[in-house]
């Protein structure tokens, strides 16, 4: 029985199904989609991948009016166009690249109301007479895509995006929603005030990339490690992200020669080549891009496989956004970061030529914080997730290099004592102190101008490490930094002394054990986890992309607006033989499986009249891990932390000050936390009266939409009571 009309909200599952194909939500889409449905402000901030499109796609289905969605880049328009047509959804886009006639067909259009959705640029939105026109279109939503474009604050600040200001007087009654995948407090507070929200509700997730796997390899020739790479995975397409203009042409042209389809990208490129080579890869027709950083936001293709970087980046936020550009399907997809100390070098000369102080603090302090990265010896995931102040409480993330195959320890007390003793006696010798690498020179005997004209060759330390190669010296030294036993001067000459700690472990002659250097490239490879990954025949995937592939050149779209490689692997290992079947394909839609279905399931037929039929396990018995991280992702990142603090005895609105969200996020994090099995007190919440009247308005609710009850109480009740209430309610009587 419904007590209440059906509210727009409630058809949102049903539409996930019959128009994208998929039977259930990604963590906070729903909540999202239910927030903006009640009309406010709503900001989400969730990962690359995460599935924020659909937090504006799927709502525009249900409600009145058109939604209009501003996003950054005209290919990216086209792209998610093409993509929703292809799952039948009345979409256009307006830009510079429609002639006349076209942009009057589609104007016309929306005059008629025959969109739901309408992609637009910041800067035509406020142009000429636009203003009046969108005024009669009947606006119901507006999404900001790419919202951090609008913060100086971000890493891809757009001027066009300052315009947005004036939409919210224009537009007073109409809900925004801003997304982003840029988690800083900063950009997050410039993107609300710049766009003038009203206590909007910020949804922020975990930053983890469950499917994501890290590592860092000594970096020796990197085009001979590229292609080992890339030969290993023969199908995969991937990016390598180079320093330097250059170093993109040469690479490609040298994996070229080896037979792998490669094209270069960077902003010094003609635009039509570098518009052709990316189109190459979005159609698979170029399987791996070598790319300096500009090739990157409008890049939506889910399918890279892996990142390389074979230069060592600037800062943690671009490697990040960088890496986070590999499996936005959710399937498995690796990140290889090639570090040698000789880039850090480089770079530092570079760093040293910017004059403006501020800078030049800022561009070195970055450059250390991605060094300590690489130099870790402990888990990645957790290294990067920390660095964006989130927790990651987890032993072993089960997917970097340090989590799999954790470096072997061994006993190096002589040679640290050696090392340590060799500083030492330095120092006592001429008062000064010197660099790594000539102490390394001194350990290994070396006859150098410098230990000529300092007499280093008189110490007694003098050659007592010819037993190992001198670059074994430097790094034992590098770890010995780390461990803090010694120190290197600020002045610019990095010249290394021994510490307090160091100076007390050459005295009382205690053990060292030291972790082994890194494995190199083979070692690990076959041994990163595969979070996300969907087992199936790869026989009959390969078969199926070729059919996707003839269907997308067909319609002169890239291939993944056809179907993604998820729905691919689903049908190779369920086989359908039929449209129901077929249907109950992740992303199979009504209208794909209309237009696209019939050449799958003959394709399928073609595959098993010559191949055995092969049976997977069950995907969730498959990847127990993957599912758990999933589960914690939902709950880890910012509900976790408000709950953390609400187990330490602060209150909701102070906790609301503090991370600087509103009462209600806070309070919908504790809902969150007691639908997990969080045991609270629902009497910190609301009084048993209060609870009498939420009990008999909710009698015979149904779906998650409670916009009409908290009407029905005028405001005296919370969106955050009613929603704690639910969860108590769904967390079933308390023990
Ligand atoms: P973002 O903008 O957050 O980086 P996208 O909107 O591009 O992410 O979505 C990433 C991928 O996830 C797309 O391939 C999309 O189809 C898929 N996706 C989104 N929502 C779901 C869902 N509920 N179930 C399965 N796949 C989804
Ligand atoms: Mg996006
Ligand atoms: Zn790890």
């Amino acid at each position: 029985m419904k007590a209440i009309a059906p509210s727009p909200a409630d058809r949102l599952p049903a539409l996930l199904q019959q128009v994208f194909g998929y039977d259930s939500f990604r963590p906070l889409q729903q909540d999202i989609m239910a927030a903006t449905l009640a009309g406010l402000d709503t900001v989400a901030i969730l990962p690359t991948g995460a599935g924020k499109s659909l937090c504006y796609q799927l709502p525009a289905l249900v409600r009145e009016g058109l939604t209009v969605v501003v996003s950054p880049l005209i290919a990216l328009m086209k792209d998610q166009v093409d993509q929703l047509e292809a799952a039948g959804v009345a979409a256009t886009f307006l830009n510079s690249t429609l002639d006349a006639t076209e942009m009057g067909a589609r104007l016309a259009g929306l005059d008629a109301g025959a969109y739901q959705l309408l992609y637009v640029a910041p800067e035509r939105l406020l142009a000429g007479d636009f203003p009046r026109k969108l005024a009669g279109w009947n606006v119901g939503a507006i999404a900001v895509d790419e919202a951090h474009c609008i913060s100086e604050w971000g890493h891809d600040f757009r001027p066009e995006y300052r315009q947005l200001a004036t939409l919210r007087e224009r537009f007073p009654g109409v809900p925004f929603l801003a997304l982003t995948a840029t988690a800083t407090p900063r950009v997050r507070d410039d993107i609300i005030g710049q766009l003038r929200l009203r206590e909007p509700q910020v949804f922020l997730s975990s930053f983890n990339r469950p499917n994501l796997s890290y590592r860092v390899i000594p970096k020796g020739k990197p085009e001979r490690q590229v292609w080992e790479f890339a030969s290993a995975r023969p199908q995969d397409a991937g990016i390598v992200y180079c320093q330097s203009r250059k170093s993109t042409e040469a690479l490609a042209a040298a994996l070229r020669a080896e037979g792998i389809a490669a094209v270069a990208y960077h902003a010094g490129m003609e635009a039509a080549d570098r518009g052709r080579n990316q189109d190459a890869f979005l159609r698979d027709q170029a399987r791996v891009v070598c790319a300096t950083v500009a090739f990157g936001m409008g890049i939506n293709k889910p399918n890279v496989r892996w990142v390389i970087h074979s230069d060592l980046p600037k800062n943690i936020e671009g490697y990040y956004q960088e890496t986070g550009r590999a499996g936005r399907d959710g399937l498995p997809a690796d990140c290889l970061l090639l570090y040698s100390r000789g880039d850090v070098m480089k770079q530092l000369r570079f760093i040293d030529e910017i004059t403006d102080e501020q800078a030049h603090a800022i561009a070195r302090s970055q450059l250390d914080r991605m060094t300590e990265y690489a130099e870790d010896e402990g888990c990645r995931r957790g290294h990067l997730l920390g660095y964006f102040g989130e927790d990651w409480p987890h032993e072993n993330c089960g997917g970097c290099d340090s989590c799999l195959s954790p470096r072997e320890t061994y006993d190096a007390t002589l040679e640290c004592r050696k090392f340590l003793s060799c500083v030492f006696r330095i120092r006592q010798h001429g008062g000064f102190t010197t660099g790594l690498q000539h102490i390394a020179d001194v350990l290994g005997g070396g006859d150098t101008e410098k230990i000529r004209r300092w007499k280093h060759e008189t110490l007694s330390t003098y050659g007592i490490g010819r037993d190992k190669p001198r670059a074994e010296w430097v790094a034992l030294g590098r770890q010995l930094l780390r461990l803090d036993l010694i120190r290197q001067s600020q002045d610019g000459f990095s010249t290394v002394a021994l510490t307090d700690a160091g100076r007390a472990a050459l005295k009382d002659g205690r053990p060292f054990l030291l972790a082994r250097p890194p494995a190199s490239l083979n070692d690990s490879a076959g041994a990163i986890a595969k979070a996300g990954d969907i087992p199936c025949d790869e026989g009959l995937f390969e078969a199926l992309r070729a059919v996707r592939k003839e269907l997308a050149d067909a319609r002169d779209v890239p291939p993944y607006v056809v179907f993604s490689d998820v729905s691919l692997r689903h049908m190779a290992r369920g086989y359908p033989a039929d449209p129901d079947s077929l249907r109950r394909v992740p992303g199979v839609g009504e209208r794909k499986l209309a237009d696209f279905g019939g050449p799958m399931l003959e394709a399928i037929a073609a595959w098993l009249a010559e191949h055995p039929r092969q049976s997977f396990p069950d995907l969730r018995a498959a990847a127990p891990v993957a599912r758990k991280m999933k589960m914690e992702n939902e709950i880890n990142g910012t509900a976790l932390a408000t709950l953390e603090r609400y187990r330490a005895g602060v209150g909701i609105d102070a906790i609301a000050k503090e991370r600087g969200l509103a009462a209600s996020t806070i309070e919908s994090h504790l809902a969150k936390a007691v639908e997990f099995g969080e045991k609270l007190d629902p009497r910190a919440f609301y009084s048993p009266a209060e609870e009498e009247e939420m009990r008999v308005a909710l009698a015979g609710h149904e779906g998650p939409e409670l916009k009409s009850i908290f009407e029905k109480f005028g405001g005296r009740i919370s969106y955050g009571q009613l929603r704690l209430f639910a969860a108590f309610e769904k967390a079933g009587p308390r023990s």
